[in-house]
């Protein structure tokens, strides 16, 4: 069973691909392993990275990140509800000033979800043009009478019960920039990948990259709502950022080479033939 057909792979008739033995060679572990699920850790001054943890009880699922700039901070993911309100709390204990912006690397619950919650704190849910987009076609309760994801989602989790879909309504169709002098953050859209509206956040200054799920550190790869074929050449425009630091969407952050290790997974297993 340890064989990937192709063409389940590429439909997507799979979820997550437990490759386990494949990732930890090729996409892990974390060389840096500085870490820790569910602490935040100071990257680089006034930016921080959260590890969540991918299970169904989780309050904080996908990974965050957030900078403190001089007026306001910017949140990278906004999770889920429960995930959103645990991160809000972080960012509290650490500073006063207004959480005005969530960026919603994509579509998906376990990064978008929280909206709602960071709504009510005062911020402002932003995203790529393609988030909107994978929406319409996925959240058919909020945008049609059809219960969609959301509706799934929300008979698992009671945080997602107790929230609403909050769609990003700060969209950028390229690039968009937070520069105060001091930090600079660049949220961009590289290309297709996890799903066809992912986008980065990338850091010049310190070379620090988060890059949501278009590259995870462990056996996290969901290739349902994406293009393995376009995914791989995405990550090459990644790689090509030299960062020095990368905080995947999920697991430990990392160094560049995760980018490679990433990369290299979705080749070998292209290239594997189907018998
Ligand atoms: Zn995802």
């Amino acid at each position: 069973m340890c064989d990937v057909s192709r063409r389940g792979f590429l439909t997507g008739g799979i979820a997550f691909l437990s490759l386990a033995t494949e990732v930890e060679l090729l996409a892990g572990p974390n060389p840096e392993g500085m870490a820790e699920a569910g602490k935040a850790d100071l990257v680089a001054p006034d930016i921080y990275f959260h590890e969540g943890q991918v299970s169904d009880t989780a309050d904080a699922v996908c990974n965050n990140g957030w900078i403190i700039f001089e007026d306001y901070v910017l949140v990278i993911d906004a999770n889920f509800p429960a995930g959103a309100k645990l991160v809000i709390s972080k960012i509290r204990s650490l500073t006063d000033k207004p959480i005005r912006f969530a960026f919603d690397t994509h579509h998906h619950g376990d990064h978008a979800y929280g909206n709602q919650v960071f709504v009510e704190s005062g911020a402002v849910p932003v995203a790529h043009t393609g988030v909107i987009e994978e929406m319409k076609r996925y959240e058919t309760g909020y945008y049609d009478d059809k219960p969609g994801r959301w509706e799934a989602e929300a008979k698992g989790r009671a945080d997602v019960r107790s929230s609403k879909l909050k769609p990003p309504s700060v969209l950028f169709p390229k690039d968009l920039i937070f520069d105060d002098g001091k930090h600079r953050v660049e949220l961009m859209y590289l290309g297709v990948a996890h799903t066809h509206g992912d986008a980065v956040a990338w850091l010049p200054k310190e070379r620090i990259l988060f890059t949501g799920d278009v590259c995870v550190n462990g056996p996290y790869n969901y290739v349902g709502d994406g293009d393995v074929g376009q995914w791989v050449t995405t990550l090459d425009v990644a790689r090509k950022l030299g960062a020095r630091t990368v905080c995947t969407g999920h697991g430990p952050r990392s160094d560049g080479t995760v980018l490679d290790d990433q990369q290299a997974f979705f080749k070998a297993l292209r290239n594997r033939s189907v018998s």
